[in-house]
């Protein structure tokens, strides 16, 4: 326990928790449980992380308004952000992300502007620009800016790097939306655990870098247009329309293998987590366990496999994550009541 001087001092250093039910019994599975951070998901230290580097730099003056385009969680982790330091915050987000997204970026004080689903990922990029452009706000571009990958190997990597200080890391499972976290903790490991092998899951519905296909860039290193192995898929927060820059520069060489996971398999492992570990988290986490459950399986005996997961679950229960979930009695919870007289209504 320790006391801050502001939230902003709590983000980061988030518990590495074991796997035990789940997970075969020949290897030692990890989870790094991000959703610990103040608004529960990753994207709290690329907030801080972005902020931060451009207050020092001058890019972003004191009460400047900041504009970045999101699916979610980085929004909320700016709006938290940006409530603490003074900024304006607007969101540009497409409508098909969870409407409770929206809302809690409107409660911590931020404006939230929609986009049309079918212009996808780089039509909120596109609204954004324009918004910065217009009205001289700063654009906290997450998908190039190398604040990014840098929040990461500054704390997220070197957080890794301590917790299994002394020991060996087999394998590190992560997936990418802006590919910061990949790029960052990577690059950490590449210099001082270079026999971590690294393995990228992504959904198998936009299979992306396991295409093989080129991402056309424009001369700043963004997207130019959408991939073309992209189509919708389950797994909010990873795999945009594109390849972003931050994840494209991540050297193949490092990246051991790249892993398709199935829309349904994220989906139960999510729920598995929870009603079997414990460990309450999003999609994406699932999806990320069911990818490091898959390493699991063909690992040597003994293995330590640390996978990431990325944000709380608490942010999916109008997504079909809960789909399956009852709201009134179910069968089952009606023989229960009934078994006692108290409250039985009278034949
Ligand atoms: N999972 C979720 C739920 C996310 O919001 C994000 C960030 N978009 C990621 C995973 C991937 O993190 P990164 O941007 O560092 O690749």
């Amino acid at each position: 326990m320790a006391r801050h001087e502001s939230i902003l001092g709590t983000v980061g250093h988030t518990p590495v928790v074991r796997i035990n039910r789940l997970a075969p019994e020949h290897v030692n599975l990890w989870a790094k449980v991000e959703a610990f951070n103040p608004l529960g998901s990753i994207k709290d230290r690329l907030a801080l992380g972005i902020i931060r580097a451009a207050e020092a730099s001058g890019e972003l003056r004191p009460g400047q308004t900041v504009v970045e385009a999101t699916s979610g969680n980085t929004g909320i982790g700016l709006a938290m952000v940006c409530a603490a330091t003074g900024h304006p915050l607007v969101v540009v987000m497409a409508e098909s992300f969870s409407v409770e997204r929206r809302r809690l970026m409107r409660f911590l004080g931020a404006r939230v502007v929609l986009t049309p689903a079918p212009l996808r990922a780089t039509g909120m990029v596109q609204k954004a620009v324009e918004l910065a452009r217009e009205h001289g706000w700063f654009y906290a571009r997450q998908f190039e800016n190398p604040a990014n990958p840098d929040i990461h190997e500054r704390t997220t990597a070197r957080e890794i790097m301590e917790d299994f200080r002394g020991e060996r890391l087999d394998y590190f499972v992560v997936g990418y939306g802006t590919g910061g976290t990949l790029n960052g903790v990577s690059r950490v490991l590449a210099r001082e655990s270079p026999a971590t092998r690294i393995v990228v899951c992504e959904p198998a519905d936009a299979p992306l870098l396991g295409s093989g296909a080129p991402q056309a860039r424009n001369p700043d290193g963004s997207a130019a247009t959408g991939h073309p192995a992209w189509k919708p898929h389950p797994m909010q927060g990873w795999t945009p329309d594109f390849i972003p820059k931050i994840a494209g520069d991540v050297d193949r060489s490092r990246i051991h293998q790249v892993l398709p996971i199935a829309g349904p398999d994220a989906l139960r492992c999510s729920q598995e987590l929870a009603a079997r570990e414990g460990i309450f988290v999003g999609i994406t986490s699932g999806a990320t366990m069911a990818g490091a459950l898959a390493v699991a399986r063909d690992a040597p005996r003994g293995s330590n496999i640390l996978c990431m997961l990325p944000d709380t679950g608490e942010r999916y229960l109008s997504t079909p994550l809960f789909a399956s979930v009852a709201s009134d009695m179910t069968e089952e919870e009606e023989a229960i009541f009934a078994s006692t007289p108290f409250g039985r209504k009278a034949a």
